[in-house]
């Protein structure tokens, strides 16, 4: 008799389904034998990386026969130096989706409570299922996490809260007033993970500085990344910033060299490079503005985003509208399984792609 491994899986894997990324852009044109096509359907930064970065690389390529730093002594410095924390107080990961595990790791058993909110960044259901947790799904408000629902619903099995400040792909976001108010009613046993992958694009005077914030709040645990706005998402690098306690726990979960050597000398560049990043903000302004005015006269609603990246609503499925937008070359994301089946999100891009994209749905919708 064969074994059937899928039994033997924990109960939680056996109901996982694999993470849906982007289509590459080179699966889509090998398979329509099309060429030319742009992809905006992973909220990557459309500049391609910081100059600073590749140099950094290159320069570090020859001593690829290395192990990399285990401790990322030197992009720990820079962090710290930048953002005014401790370096006892950051844990670096392969990108910000490895301490989100690492947190789920560290501190969930099975039959312990995670709550989320619907609409939110689907790697905190994959957390949660993986390790055992039941996952408590707030509704949404508005598209955006409802953070009096969220209090509501913790009880004595709570163990983690993840919020996304903005969140993917909502791009909705919450103020510095309601986060404080929300994290007064918290219990200190309780880890709030604050998600603030998209921080960087945002100008809101009542927005939320997380990494202020965490040296008064012990359980709260902001993780941010170096994949979007910073524009190094293929190295995978982010970190979290937390309580020394949270930091050295994380640290005894993850794996010793879970960040490689080019990407830890390729964050520490960009970091520096502020006028990269200063671009990568405007560009990003000018496209969601251009984008906004063009569905705008097409008729279509959207959520309003801080992001990089925008979800519009088709009026109708969006699967259709997704497949025929592959056709005319323009790869953007159903969201279908965030409980948005008539949206899409398209991540803002350079203008010339902002302009293709408005063409192509202007072209898909009307016909
Ligand atoms: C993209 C994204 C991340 C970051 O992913 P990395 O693993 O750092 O590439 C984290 N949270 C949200 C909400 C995101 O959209």
């Amino acid at each position: 008799m064969a074994c059937d491994f899928y039994q033997l899986a924990t109960p939680g894997v056996q109901g996982l389904h694999p993470y849906l990324p982007g289509k590459p852009v080179d699966e889509l044109e090998r398979e329509l034998g099309i060429s030319n096509s742009i992809k905006l359907a992973s909220n990557e930064n459309p500049l391609g990386p910081s100059a600073k970065a590749l140099d950094a690389i290159s320069a570090e390529v020859k001593d690829s026969c290395r192990y990399p730093d285990a401790n990322g002594f030197k992009l720990k410095q820079a962090l710290s130096e930048r953002y005014s924390i401790e370096t006892s107080r950051i844990t670096l990961g392969n990108g910000s989706n490895d301490v989100l595990e690492l947190i789920g790791k560290a501190f969930i058993q099975p039959g312990d409570e995670v709550i989320y909110s619907q609409h939110a960044f689907v790697v905190y259901m994959l957390v949660a299922q993986s390790t055992g947790a039941k996952a408590i799904v707030t509704p949404a408000q508005n598209w955006g996490h409802d953070l009096d629902a969220m209090a509501a619903a913790i009880t004595d099995k709570t163990r983690i809260i993840f919020l996304a400040n903005p969140n993917n792909p909502t791009g909705t976001w919450f103020s510095e007033q309601a986060l404080r108010s929300f994290m007064t009613k918290v219990p200190d046993s309780v880890v709030v993970v604050l998600d603030e992958a998209y921080t960087e694009y945002v100008d809101q005077s009542e927005f939320p500085d997380g990494l202020k914030l965490q040296s008064e709040y012990d359980n709260l645990v902001v993780t941010r990344t170096f994949s979007k706005a910073f524009g190094l998402a293929a190295l995978r690098v982010g970190y979290a910033v937390a309580s020394e306690a949270i930091t050295d726990l994380l640290n005894r979960v993850r794996q010793p060299f879970n960040v490689n050597s080019l990407a830890l000398v390729a964050a520490q560049a960009v970091l520096s490079d502020t006028e990269y990043l200063q671009r990568s903000v405007t560009v990003n302004n000018e496209g969601m503005a251009q984008l906004e005015q063009g569905f705008k006269a097409l008729g279509l609603e959207w959520v309003p985003s801080v992001g990089n990246f925008i979800s519009v609503d088709c009026g109708k499925d969006a699967m259709p509208v997704y497949q025929a937008l592959l056709l005319e070359g323009v790869i953007v994301r159903p969201v279908a399984n965030y409980q948005m089946p008539n949206h899409l999100r398209v991540t803002i891009g350079l203008p010339d792609e902002n302009s293709r994209c408005l063409e192509a749905f202007a072209k898909v919708l009307n016909s």
